[in-house]
């Protein structure tokens, strides 16, 4: 037989399309990533063995013969389609230290929140729709109580993130009117959102008070003499803090003369914690409750910071000034979903309960981990990493410190361990090196991400939990 014969009856043993697609593994991708997706994934497959056939590849011509071709070509057709369908928003480990990370989404949800906002999403709700008397309702009205309860308030309302709180309620309460704030917090929450230019966007202007280092009741007074100011703010100076010779105003000085002056006082409290932290040995933040006790009249917060919920912004406090804040148009275009909101109340719930909450909350649970709980797993899952790694980096087990993250509580550290790799090259190679380890492990299927520190590549244990996982990702490395 000529070579051009012996293909053609090689190009036999290539299943037809229809054949392939009726088989099981690929009924189901079909129904999970579509049918047209995987008949194209499938085709790309198809050409690629007859090319291989035209160029007469032993190892090909040897797999379709076997009994199970059918299957293993369909198999290899799912787990193309597996790789190439597969969400690029994907799940990592979080092994940087710090445990509230923004660009790796902050808080793990509980998973009851998880529960909740996969039914919500599943089904059509009765998100604005009264049941009792068959109208329109409100959104806000299923998560309203819980927050008022949890903070003292008499009403509540949820934006997209504290950001948008912000602005919502600078232009809800003063648009075209002067907020007086301190010097001292003027600050960049970090990317764009700078108070000034918040304030700019809202449509108000910045009355300046005080200075970097200390501002006194007597400064904010003295502006309410020199201009007509609509409004007090206080800003959380959540990501950095400043020590030494300084002083700054309670939030319960600054009601009493806003009461005086008639204006509200509003707090962005930034990471706003509903419970005191020091009852779980944690270092105590401010509660939101603390500050609506302490008399302001609207305070801000973020969901997804030391709450440990999705990403929304809550704004809570008077019902005259979130009634204000809830009219105003710019309130529909900054609204959550219904899966946010269900997230939202399975979060909120179960701070109903705060004894339970620490091993419920996963932000909670990360937090409050015992170091030498962190310790013993660094001993039981550095061998493998030295197995692996020999000629390649020295691994050594040090111990360090997580932060929460996110701006709360920039200060306060708590004892980890890591487990750190230290590129073994030559000296001018070192850091190219480095950076190739650190990117290897971001190139695993499940990327694991590290800290780099002082020319050495960090793994802090704080938020791994599932070790049988990490060791598996391991064998993936190249
Ligand atoms: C984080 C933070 C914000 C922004 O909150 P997002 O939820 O990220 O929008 C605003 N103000 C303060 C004080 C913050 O700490």
């Amino acid at each position: 037989m000529s070579k051009a014969n012996k293909n053609t009856s090689f190009y036999n043993l290539i299943p037809s399309l229809d054949k392939l697609m009726r088989e099981d593994v690929l009924v189901v991708c079909a129904e999970k990533f579509g049918h047209q997706s995987i008949k194209l994934i499938a085709q790309e497959v198809l050409g690629y063995l007859r090319e291989k056939i035209s160029a007469s590849d032993v190892e090909t011509i040897s797999v379709l013969g076997k009994e199970s071709a059918v299957s293993d070509i369909a198999e290899e057709i799912c787990a193309r389609a597996t790789n190439a369908l597969k969400s690029p928003i994907t799940p990592v480990f979080n092994l940087t230290g710090t445990v509230i990370h923004t660009n790796l989404g902050r808080a793990a949800l509980a998973p009851s929140a998880v529960v909740a906002m996969t039914q919500a999403a599943e089904q059509t709700t009765n998100l604005e729709y009264d049941l009792e008397t068959g109208k329109r309702g409100d959104r806000d009205t299923v998560i309203e109580g819980l927050l008022c309860d949890l903070t003292g308030s008499e009403a509540a309302t949820v934006v997209n993130n504290n950001a948008a709180a912000v602005l919502l309620t600078l232009n809800s309460l003063a648009r075209g009117k002067k907020v007086a704030i301190s010097r001292g917090e003027l600050v960049e929450i970090g990317g764009a959102f700078r108070i000034p230019e918040v304030m700019t966007t809202a449509g108000c202007s910045l009355f300046e008070v005080g200075t970097t280092n200390r501002t006194h009741l007597n400064d904010y007074a003295s502006a309410f003499e020199l201009d007509e100011v609509a409004l007090l703010m206080k800003v959380h100076s959540s990501n950095y803090e400043i020590k030494g010779f300084t002083s700054s105003v309670s939030e319960r000085e600054l009601a009493s003369l806003a009461r005086q002056k008639d204006v509200p006082l509003i707090s962005d409290l930034g990471s706003g914690s509903l419970i005191n932290l020091s009852r779980y040995g944690l270092p105590s933040e401010p509660t939101v409750k603390d500050v609506i006790a302490d008399g302001a009249n609207i305070v801000t917060f973020s969901g997804d910071k030391l709450l440990g919920g999705p990403q929304v912004g809550i704004i809570v406090g008077s019902k005259k000034l979130i009634g204000q804040i809830k009219s105003n148009p710019l309130k529909r275009a900054l609204r959550v979903d219904k899966t946010i909101l269900a997230a939202l109340l399975g979060t909120l719930r179960l701070y109903q309960d705060p004894a339970s909450l620490s091993h419920r909350l996963p932000i909670l649970r990360n937090l409050t981990r015992n170091a030498d709980d962190i310790q013993a797993l660094a001993h039981e899952i550095a061998p493998k990493f030295v197995t692996l790694l020999s000629g390649i980096a020295i691994v050594t087990i040090e111990d360090c410190m997580s932060q929460i993250g996110s701006g709360a509580l920039p200060l306060d550290l708590m004892p980890s361990s890591s487990v750190v790799l230290a590129p073994v090259a030559e000296k001018g190679q070192r850091d190219i090196a480095l950076q190739k380890l650190a990117k290897s492990f971001r190139c695993l299927p499940k990327p694991i991400i590290g800290r780099i520190s002082d020319g050495r590549l960090f793994f802090d244990l704080r938020c791994l939990w599932d070790k049988d996982e990490l060791l598996a990702q391991l064998d993936f490395l190249k």
